[in-house]
């Protein structure tokens, strides 16, 4: 196993009064060591249960169906608790959209970090003086007066570089970041996005981006899945797959892109018509015809595979029958769909 993240044909339901509701299927994706690995895709359709089964987080009516996954070779799901509870220690991190939610509202910052240094095997004075020196790293102004101050005296764009400091103690084989900087306003944005990633330069962490903003995912990472409806429709290099897309999905999605300057409220991608399928429906052939304007029967009736091919920036995988028109779709305009 040399991958930092393995996730290979993961299928995984809710179960919801009684019943399974299917959310993911067959996701197969790696993010290999050191790699910045993006993964898009709208609201709902299941970018946060991927992460949440990585890290065997899952609510307890998540179940995997099939499929497994690996963090840095070794099987998440034939860990013992001990195991788990070390690997999430020390060989993967995740951070949320809510720092608020990974602090400790009643101890002190220096306290939380510290700790977790500690959990990475520190003693108790090196894990305040490195404590004190991954505050500066993530660029805390005054760090020795931070260490003292609790959460809520801080605010958002400063929470969030604690929480990323913390999650960087264990020196991560794989850091994931679950839209980390949505709450943040834009300048805090960048700046958090600039430390991760030169943190990433620094320690050769490999990060899985989990992010419903196509920009921010072309700026951090070199290769990006795109999920729809818990599959995962094309696959590829970040150039190739936004300066080439081969699936309707993901030009869709790149033509809603906000232009530049636009509020935070407009940037959501919400502007296909139409909606995700209900969950866990049933659907016969490819997921995305109902609202794809190069669908025709075929498309209603057989799920595509996988398409592969060469694309200049290494291995490209769109799963649509269509997928050597889908980059040469006219613009919408007016047309209801796309
Ligand atoms: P967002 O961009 O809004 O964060 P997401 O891509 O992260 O969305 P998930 O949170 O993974 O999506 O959710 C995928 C689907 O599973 C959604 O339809 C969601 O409502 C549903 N879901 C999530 N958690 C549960 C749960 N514990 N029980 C039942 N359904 C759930
Ligand atoms: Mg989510």
């Amino acid at each position: 196993g040399d991958d930092a993240l393995a996730v290979i044909g993961l299928s995984l339901a809710y179960r919801v009064r009684g019943r399974d509701r299917e959310v993911l299927h067959d996701v197969t994706f790696r993010v290999r060591r050191g790699e910045a690995y993006g993964l898009v895709g709208e609201s709902g359709c299941g970018k946060s249960t991927v992460a949440l089964a990585a890290l065997a987080y899952l609510p307890r009516n998540g179940k995997i169906k099939a499929g497994r996954i690996s963090i840095a070779g070794r099987e998440v799901s034939s860990l013992a608790a001990d195991d788990l509870r070390a690997m999430r220690a020390r060989t993967v991190s995740m951070v949320y959209q809510d720092p608020s939610r990974a602090l400790n509202p009643s101890l002190t910052i220096g306290r939380q970090v510290s700790e977790a240094f500690e959990l990475a095997g520190a003693s108790r004075p090196d894990a305040y003086a490195q404590a004190l020196d991954m505050l500066r790293r993530v660029r805390i102004a005054a760090p020795e007066r931070v260490m003292t101050c609790y959460p809520h005296q801080l605010s958002g764009g400063m929470q969030q570089r604690v929480v990323i400091a913390m999650a960087l103690a264990s020196k991560p084989a794989l850091l994931i970041l679950d839209e980390p900087t949505t709450g943040l306003d834009a300048t805090v944005e960048a700046e958090v996005l600039d430390l991760v990633a030169k943190l990433r330069e620094e320690s050769g962490t490999a990060v899985l981006f989990i992010s419903h903003n196509l920009a921010v995912i072309g700026r951090m990472c070199s290769r990006v899945g795109v999920l729809y409806a818990g599959r995962l429709v094309e696959e590829g290099s970040t150039e190739d797959v936004f300066g080439a897309p081969r699936h309707p999905y993901t030009v869709g999605l790149l033509r809603c892109l906000p232009k530049a300057g636009r509020s935070k409220d407009t940037e959501r991608l919400d502007t296909i018509a139409g909606a995700l399928p209900p969950l866990g429906a049933a659907v016969a052939g490819c997921v995305f015809a109902a609202r794809c304007r190069l669908a025709d029967d075929r498309c209603r009736r057989e799920t595509p595979p996988p398409h592969r091919f060469g694309a200049e920036h290494g291995p490209q995988m769109a799963r649509c029958h269509y997928h050597e028109q889908a980059g040469s779709l006219p613009r919408a305009g007016s047309d209801p769909v796309l």
